[in-house]
């Protein structure tokens, strides 16, 4: 590519909107363009970026016995009724109408899309396990969308969807998935960490989230250098506040700020061991706007109650009665008319953040009996045995395992892996005959990776005071061909033009810097674009049939005769 019949865009200010330095970067090196909030034009170098993370990405998933597929972004509404979150899943899912004035959306992630094709393609468990993927366009009305394609509504995820007949089949897959992400994540040179996590509204019990360690992630993350534990704080805090929020709440007139770390102030304030807390908690739906929702979901769980009950409250529908013997025990607590609660039952996943905003408002909200009572939503299966772990990360210092201290570190969500049971195939009948030929509803497990969202990561990690500094695998060059006052010297232009066509040749991606610009302005505009290897061509060194090296990521520099340059790159 020649620089002059390039789409360069490099800028030179930073841009006044741009929070964070991957933003500020991507716009400065002329990656992206911003169309409307949340909405990015990827120009040439950051398309080029965008297919080298997509195809590491494709690689290591057809490695891992993945299959390629294409699904449509727009997805009638009647799946989304089948499954329950025509209802369920909040202003995020931009619905829209065809001129017949059917109902659509424009898909957020794909879970109904592929159930229709398994349940219609599948009939027999000799096709299975299958894991089929695609690298396509999301569309998510986030709330508050910034950090460019950090938190952007419309960005590119690769999402794939397995279907087993057996959970240690799904765990199997579960297990190669966790690995592929792991090969994808170390291959783009990224500082990364798995971690437990919450299943948010899409569902399941078992999930882990692969974090990038960076200062302006979203997420905190507890994790220890010398252990394999490590999980997602926003999951830790809402497990302590389940011990913490009742007896605190009593004393509480109102919470000032709706956030997570509201509940370890007030474990502070009111100086409450959380070993010594009455467990008892209300589950309950939040509105979209995160307020308390009318058809709450309400649950107490007292200190008598065993996590089988809480699991099997779980299977409850809501208006339902609840199915364990706590109702009398709820009255007991409230002490007003059951009534008012509404519905009660559980099963409605929501994103914990949004839970705990809302439970802040719950208890602001002072009840009828001067009792305040806190809410959470639950997105996961109270039961699993991390939970008991993981509120030795709110407590302190040693990790759940033995080894070594955790700390606390900002991450930003690159990945996220999902064992998601039967929860689709059941609502929306995703079955085959099993060996014995009866029908049997598949168990399924998804995995999504943020494609766009990881081009901001690597350069969260990846840059300093010039600009990017790409690791090998994401570069949207291999190499910049630069040479200098090429207009004024013949035999300057005669060898860059060379060793253009020489590299492009060997297979390497190179940008040829051939504008009528000063050294200057070029240099500084490679380092800002953070190409790994530049080859300058001077006059100086013609003498010696040699060039000038300089790599990116280390500042060398070196001189090389222009014979041995392809060889050096290798
Ligand atoms: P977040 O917690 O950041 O909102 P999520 O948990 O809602 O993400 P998932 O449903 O787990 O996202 O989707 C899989 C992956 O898609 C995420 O791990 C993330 O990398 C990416 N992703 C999700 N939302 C966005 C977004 N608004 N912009 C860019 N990438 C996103
Ligand atoms: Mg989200
Ligand atoms: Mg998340
Ligand atoms: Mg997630």
């Amino acid at each position: 590519m020649r620089t002059s019949q390039y789409l360069l865009g490099t800028v030179k200010e930073t841009p006044a909107d741009a929070e964070v330095i991957s933003h500020q970067l991507m716009l400065r090196a002329g990656m992206v363009r911003k169309v409307a909030s949340g909405l990015y034009t990827w120009t040439p170098t950051g398309l080029r970026v965008l297919r080298k993370v997509e195809q590491v990405v494709r690689e290591e998933m057809e490695k891992a016995g993945a299959i390629e597929i294409l699904m449509p972004m727009v997805q009638p509404a009647d799946l989304w009724e089948e499954s329950g979150r025509w209802e369920d899943y909040g202003p995020e899912l931009l619905r829209l109408k065809d001129r017949h004035q059917r109902d659509f959306v424009l898909g957020p992630t794909h879970e109904e899309v592929i159930s229709e094709l398994v349940r219609k393609e599948i009939s027999s468990y000799k096709q299975l396990p299958m894991n089929l993927f695609q690298i396509q366009t999301k569309f998510r009305d986030e709330i508050r969308p910034r950090f460019g394609v950090m938190r952007s509504r419309e960005f590119i995820m690769k999402d794939a969807y397995s279907f087993h007949t057996t959970q240690a089949s799904l765990e199997a897959t579960y297990q190669a998935m966790y690995q592929a992400y792991c090969n994808i994540f170390t291959r783009l040179g990224l500082d990364f960490r798995p971690v437990i996590a919450d299943t948010g509204s899409i569902g399941g019990s078992v999930s882990h989230e692969f974090h990038v360690l960076a200062g302006s992630g979203e997420d905190d993350i507890a994790f220890s250098d010398d252990s394999d534990y490590a999980a997602n704080v926003e999951l830790a805090e809402a497990i302590a506040s389940l011990d913490a929020a009742p007896a605190a709440a009593r004393n509480l007139e109102k919470v000032a700020t709706p956030n997570a770390k509201t509940i370890t102030a007030l474990v502070e304030q009111f100086n409450l061991p959380i070993e010594q807390t009455v467990k008892t908690l209300i589950v309950h739906a939040a509105d979209d706007d995160g307020k308390p929702s009318k058809d709450l979901v309400a649950l107490i769980i007292r200190g008598d109650h065993t996590l089988n009950d809480i699991k099997a409250a779980k299977h409850s529908k809501v208006g339902s009665p609840l199915q364990f013997a706590s109702d009398e025990k709820i009255r007991e607590v409230i002490g007003a008319s059951p009534g008012s609660l509404g519905p009660v039952g559980l099963g409605i996943p929501c994103i914990v953040d949004r839970s705990v905003a809302c439970l802040a408002d719950f208890a602001a909200g002072a009840n009828e009996d001067g009792f305040h009572y806190f809410g959470i939503n639950w997105g996961r299966d109270l039961a699993l045995p991390e939970i008991a772990d993981l509120r030795n990360v709110v407590a302190g210092d040693p990790s759940p395992d033995g080894k070594g201290t955790l700390g606390i570190a900002r991450g930003i969500e690159v990945g996220h892996i999902f064992q998601l049971g039967t929860k689709y195939s059941d609502a929306m009948k995703v079955g085959v005959l099993n060996e014995d030929g009866k029908h049997q509803n598949l168990i399924m497990g998804c995995y999504g990776i943020g494609i766009s969202r990881i081009v901001a990561a690597a350069i969260e990690q990846n840059h300093d005071q010039y600009g990017i500094k790409w690791p090998a695998s994401m570069a949207p060059f291999d190499v910049v061909v630069l040479p200098m006052n090429m207009h004024k010297s013949a035999r300057v232009q005669e060898v860059a033009e060379q060793l253009y066509a020489d590299l492009r040749a060997a297979g390497f991606d190179v940008l040829f810097d051939d504008r009528k610009e000063r050294p200057g302005v070029m240099f500084a505009d490679m380092e800002l674009v953070g190409i790994p290897h530049t080859i300058v061509i001077g006059e100086r060194n013609l003498d010696e049939k040699a060039v000038e090296y300089k790599n990116r990521r280390t500042g060398e520099k070196e001189t090389l005769k222009i014979e041995a340059v392809i060889e050096f790159l290798r």
